[in-house]
């Protein structure tokens, strides 16, 4: 028996978002500053020379991506469930603002709402797509993984997963994919808002586990949560970030027997 506080492996990792700089939490910025930061990073792709076998060569600080012992993703096996809290999630429409940042679509989401487990709130600063998947659950893979990122105000970072599998079209990612830059660095802002509500599953039952970021630097000390349900993306939505990124996805990653919870 499991109860609700069972104890997470912690790790306590408090980032300045600085130092966060990577694509996983990199606002959507125009500022020339941010643009020559961007210029000065190591470039890594997830295949070839610079694939994601290589990151942790391209640079001493991308080092976690080979070291590190609580990667991501992984493939999830629910091997514990345990009354987990029920997610805050709350979220509001913003402007859409997203940017095509050579790895993948992003949408600025600041002032997008928050996450709130524990007690704790995360903001949500951007979300973002990978196909396929990144993580597995239970060896089963999918077309398409969203990722909402969260950091609390002492910079500890949460992230939402969400899965879709192959069916009726999203009315939200039809919204989003209509502004969806086809260039690397090309912004696209338009009158439209967007609202992450609209991209969640109905079931909010979800896994939680710690791991990294899935891009380099990899650091660890991430809270996640993958929904336990997907939801959906037609043919066509899918072939559309597709013919974009063929493939922006990390390779499975060793789960180290790490703590999984499925709540129930
Ligand atoms: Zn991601």
């Amino acid at each position: 028996m499991i109860s609700r506080n069972i104890s997470m492996p912690l790790i306590g990792a408090s980032f300045g978002l600085a130092m966060l700089a990577g694509c996983q939490v990199l606002p959507v910025s125009n500022d020339a500053h941010a643009a020559a930061d961007e210029m000065t990073k190591p470039h890594w792709d997830y295949t070839g020379t610079h694939g994601a076998d290589h990151w942790a060569e391209l640079s001493d600080d991308f080092a976690t991506c080979a070291t590190g012992r609580l990667q991501s993703p992984f493939n999830i096996q629910a091997d514990i469930s345990a009354n987990l809290p029920a997610l805050g999630l709350n979220y509001q429409s913003v402007p859409m603002k997203i940017i095509h940042n050579g790895h993948t679509i992003q949408a600025d989401q600041v002032g997008g709402g928050q996450l709130v487990v524990d007690g704790k709130a995360y903001n949500l600063l951007q979300f973002h797509f990978h196909t396929g998947s990144e993580y597995a659950i239970k060896g089963e893979t999918y077309p398409l993984e969203l990722h909402l990122v969260h950091a609390s105000e002492a910079g500890e970072l949460a992230v939402v997963g969400v899965m879709f599998k192959e069916g009726p079209a999203n009315t939200e990612l039809a919204n989003i994919w209509a502004n969806m830059p086809a260039n690397e660095g090309e912004n696209s802002v338009s009158g439209q808002t967007i609202n992450v509500s609209n991209l969640l599953p109905a079931s909010k039952k979800y896994y939680r586990f710690m791991g990294s970021l899935t891009t380099p630097p990899c650091s660890e000390g991430v809270n996640w949560h993958m929904m336990s349900e997907p939801i959906t993306a037609s043919a066509e939505q899918i072939a559309a970030f597709k013919a974009i990124f063929p493939m922006n996805a990390r390779p499975l990653q060793d789960e180290n027997n790490r703590l999984v919870v499925i709540g129930k």
